[in-house]
């Protein structure tokens, strides 16, 4: 079950997620990174092979970057809550449809942190939009991708299986867009058990 973002504020200091300097109580983040990121330019496009297109709410950098490394090491809940939101007002209308399809973690990396970044902000947005949500990928093995050379990441996609029925349109939720050949791979999954529309939003984006 999900903490609720007013009972978790209650027990983590007032303090910024993406700086750590003090903010208002019940705030994510202080004034100034909250206007940093409302500053940043969401990117969008045709995106990754075997997508009909892809979202993202800012380029990987300052504020952003910042946030998901927040939610990767430290869990924070409200951070979710707060990129599920800037998805919401942000990203086109018609983008915001059907099924909502988390990518996976990788096994490993999943068991060792015990949290899901993509799938905290995947269930935020799917109460947000009303959505449903259909956690139905699975991934085998594979290493971390940051930290890969890029060659070394594209060269070797991640193993994407679909678990259960699969909806035929699909919205796929990510935390950070890096090569995209995870979201490829996922695409490739997903069509094969007889997805027809696939569109994908994540939060931040490396260039
Ligand atoms: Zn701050």
């Amino acid at each position: 079950m999900r903490i609720l973002p007013t009972v978790a504020a209650g027990l983590i200091p007032p303090l910024c997620a993406a700086c750590g300097r003090s903010c208002r109580p019940q705030a994510v983040v202080c004034t100034r990174c909250g206007r940093r990121l409302a500053s940043a330019e969401p990117l969008s496009g045709s995106g990754p092979q075997g997508l009909d297109r892809v979202w993202s709410s800012a380029l990987h950098e300052g504020v952003a970057r910042d946030l998901v490394t927040a939610l990767k090491l430290r869990r924070l809940l409200t951070v979710a809550d707060l990129i599920a939101d800037r998805i919401h007002w942000l990203a086109p209308a018609d983008l915001l449809s059907g099924a909502i399809v988390p990518v996976p973690a990788a096994p490993l990396r999943a068991r060792r942190r015990g949290f899901d970044p993509a799938g905290e902000i995947a269930a935020a947005l799917a109460e947000r939009i009303d959505a449903p949500l259909r956690p139905c990928l699975s991934r085998r093995g594979g290493g971390r991708q940051v930290g890969k050379r890029r060659a070394q990441r594209i060269g070797h996609p991640p193993q994407i299986q679909t678990k259960g029925e699969v909806p035929r349109s699909v919205l796929l939720v990510d935390d950070v867009l890096t090569t995209g050949a995870t979201l490829s791979a996922c695409a490739r999954a997903l069509r094969g058990a007889g997805a027809r529309r696939i569109v994908a939003v994540t939060f931040s984006r490396r260039l």
